[in-house]
């Protein structure tokens, strides 16, 4: 059978612009026979993607984006069918959700000691959705502080700029485990997006395993022919399964459209097949 694999992409239940019901319909339009939705540190989209996937005959694969951190830097782990009723998972999601609330409420303050009130906006904004910073710039951009999502995050919510509130995530080994518990598999998300050099994300790839994060990213639309070949070279070597996903917010992103990364290079072992 025709296969077109998409492995990353969001929905409004974290920082996506369409529900899991419009997602699904993008993803049938697109030709789309296997979908992971992959909401960060949430799984409140999955039963109404699952609904979806079933109208258009799709196969769902129930997924998550977690944050963590290593060697002081965040990275994001994906976990790929996931069970959402695994406690331990639950548990840790939880626990991330917390470290986004209290993040929300302390960037609130922060804006307002710049003379910036976004409380009211932010949460209008947010509905039912885990805080995540684009629903700030989305705020910011709705009171005029910014023209765009890329203007917002150049003058605010980052290091050193306005809202900008550093988060303590778990450890990658604890991603690990929970990804583990809940039976699914765990794979690096957008592994050019850190700016390591290779020695540092050969070392990345060496802990990860040890940490039962067994797959990569090696396709994504934002990654050239040369990044990708890289990448194969490396899961090739390292043993590891391949993911490829578009990593989709929004249908205004250009750069990152639903069902648009690559084929996996050949020797990749295809992630979705392992499970
Ligand atoms: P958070 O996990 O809440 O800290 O937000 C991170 C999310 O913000 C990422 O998953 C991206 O979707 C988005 N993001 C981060 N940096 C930028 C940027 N420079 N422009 C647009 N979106 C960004
Ligand atoms: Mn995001
Ligand atoms: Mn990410
Ligand atoms: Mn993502």
């Amino acid at each position: 059978m025709h296969e077109k694999v998409d492995l990353h992409c969001h929905s409004i239940s974290s920082d996506g612009e369409l529900t899991p019901h419009e997602l699904l319909e993008l993803a049938a339009e697109r030709g789309i026979t296997h979908l992971a939705l992959t909401d960060h540190d949430t799984l409140d989209g999955l039963p109404a993607a699952a609904l979806a996937a079933q109208e258009h005959d799709i196969c769902l694969i129930p997924g998550v984006e977690l944050s963590c951190s290593w060697r002081g830097q965040l990275l994001h782990i994906v976990g790929l069918g996931v069970n959402p009723e695994c406690a331990e998972l639950k548990q840790g999601i939880a626990e991330n959700q917390q470290r986004r609330w209290q993040r929300a409420e302390r960037m609130i303050e922060d804006f307002l000691n710049h003379d910036i009130d976004l409380g009211k906006t932010v949460s209008g904004l947010l509905g039912d959705a885990v805080p995540t910073r684009p629903h700030f710039a989305q705020a910011l951009i709705k009171l005029g502080y910014a023209k765009d999502k890329k203007q917002a995050f150049k003058r605010f919510l980052v290091r050193g700029k306005p809202g900008y509130i550093p988060l303590i995530w778990p450890d990658l080994t604890e991603i690990g485990r929970w990804i583990k518990a809940a039976g699914g598999i765990a794979v690096l998300a957008h592994p050019m997006r850190y700016n390591m050099t290779r020695t540092k994300l050969v070392a990345l790839i060496e802990e990860m395993k040890a940490a039962d994060i067994v797959g990569i990213e090696v396709s994504t639309p934002v990654n050239d022919a040369n990044q990708i070949q890289m990448l194969a070279q490396l899961a090739r070597e390292h043993k590891l399964l391949g993911s490829m996903g578009s990593d989709f917010h929004s249908p205004d992103q250009p750069w990152a459209r639903l069902g648009t990364a690559q084929p996996l290079p050949s020797g990749v072992q295809p992630v979705w097949q392992a499970l």
